[in-house]
């Protein structure tokens, strides 16, 4: 038996009764409605206004049925309702972004993996603690810009989707940054990056075994980022400043990548570190969740950031990916979380994978 992360209170609507897939139409919804349905489980759409329009067109992702909030901070608010449909929330980045890490964690309604991470996942400072103390090398971060000694970039805090970085090749570029915000200063790190979406099961035991339970390897993504991605057509940096044009690195979409074969045993290790100290420093990291790093020209992986849920990434492999067919055929990061509720119920240990 694992680390119990529900109460027998917060449980209790569930006994008894097929938990109902819920969570906020937007980013990975369709996916996560998909892979509830191909398992069996019912499913509720939160629509923010009104149902997303697009949904029509997607009658295998749509869900059973909708309730609608105006606002994302109206779903708190639907607790009573979601308790009597039995509703188990699969948390999304839009969501927790939207929501609010504090309002997420406090959702009266059980929810799918362990809501102590956000504390951890949420502060970039607590976030950087977590993982050097697992032993995994990330970017070097400079506290002076004085100690800066090549190219770098400056991240302001929660300026989610890269808008508003800066970058500097020096430190005499980075002299004419002129910060609006609390911001770190990041050695920028010249490579290829990867999005690695893992899966940790807490009550699997059987494959690539970590604490009491398993590791999967469901996929890997790389983003497209407007507008850093195509600014070399343009031409040099400083002829792009001249023009007025700074780069940004706003996610627009999402392509498919696979690693070197001989990579994938660093990129195990590194993950297994990840769930290793979070079951010691907060019980454990529980379903899916993405590594994001860069590999280096003398092939190390340095990790800037770890998403500790399902990413959008991931809707590149709705029937399966070069890695989860190898788990098992079309299996989708979405239909993973669907299992891991049946598993877990089935076996009687919803406690260890809901919170
Ligand atoms: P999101 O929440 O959308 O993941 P964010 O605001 O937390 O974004 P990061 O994920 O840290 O920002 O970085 C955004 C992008 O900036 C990355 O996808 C990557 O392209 C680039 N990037 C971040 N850190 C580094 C680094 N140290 N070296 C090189 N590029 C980096």
């Amino acid at each position: 038996m694992g680390i119990p992360l529900a109460s027998a209170a917060r449980l209790a609507p569930l006994e008894g009764r097929a938990p109902t897939v819920t969570t906020v139409c937007s980013h990975s919804s369709l996916q996560i409605f998909h892979g509830a349905r191909a398992e069996g489980l019912p499913t509720i759409g939160i629509a923010v206004g009104r149902p997303p329009r697009f949904y029509d067109a997607f009658p295998r992702g749509r869900p059973d049925r909708f309730l609608t909030v105006d606002h994302v901070s109206g779903v708190p608010a639907l607790a009573d309702r979601l308790r009597e449909a039995g509703a188990v929330i699969v948390p999304h980045g839009s969501f927790v972004e939207y929501l609010g890490a504090e309002a997420f964690a406090k959702l009266e309604v059980p929810v799918f993996g362990n809501r102590a991470v956000l504390a951890w996942e949420s502060d970039r400072r607590k976030e950087r603690e977590w993982l050097e103390s697992a032993g995994v090398e990330m970017p070097a971060r400079y506290e002076e810009a004085s100690q800066v000694d090549g190219p770098v970039i400056v991240k302001y805090y929660g300026a989610k989707g890269g808008k508003g970085f800066y970058l500097a090749k020096n430190r005499e570029a980075l002299a004419d940054f002129r910060p609006t915000g609390p911001y770190v200063i990041q050695e920028y790190v010249l490579g290829t990056r990867y999005y690695v979406h893992f899966f940790y099961s807490p009550i699997s035991d059987r494959g690539y075994r970590v604490g009491h339970g398993s590791l999967e390897l469901l996929g890997m993504d790389r983003r497209d980022e407007a507008n850093i991605d195509e600014l070399y057509k343009l031409g040099a940096q400083e002829e792009l400043l001249r023009a007025g044009i700074r780069p940004t690195f706003v996610v627009t979409g999402n392509v498919p990548v696979v690693l070197r074969e001989s990579l994938l045993e660093k990129t195990f290790e590194v993950a297994a570190r990840i769930v290793e100290r979070s079951i010691e420093l907060f019980g454990g990291m529980v379903g899916p969740f993405c590594v994001e790093g860069i590999m280096t020209e003398d092939l190390r992986f340095k990790v800037f950031e770890i998403s500790t849920r399902i990413v959008a990434g991931t809707n590149l492999y709705i029937s399966g990916s070069p890695y989860s067919d190898l788990v098992e055929p079309g299996l989708s990061t979405g239909r993973r979380i669907a299992q891991e509720i049946v598993r877990a119920q089935a076996q009687g240990r919803l406690s260890e994978v809901l919170s």
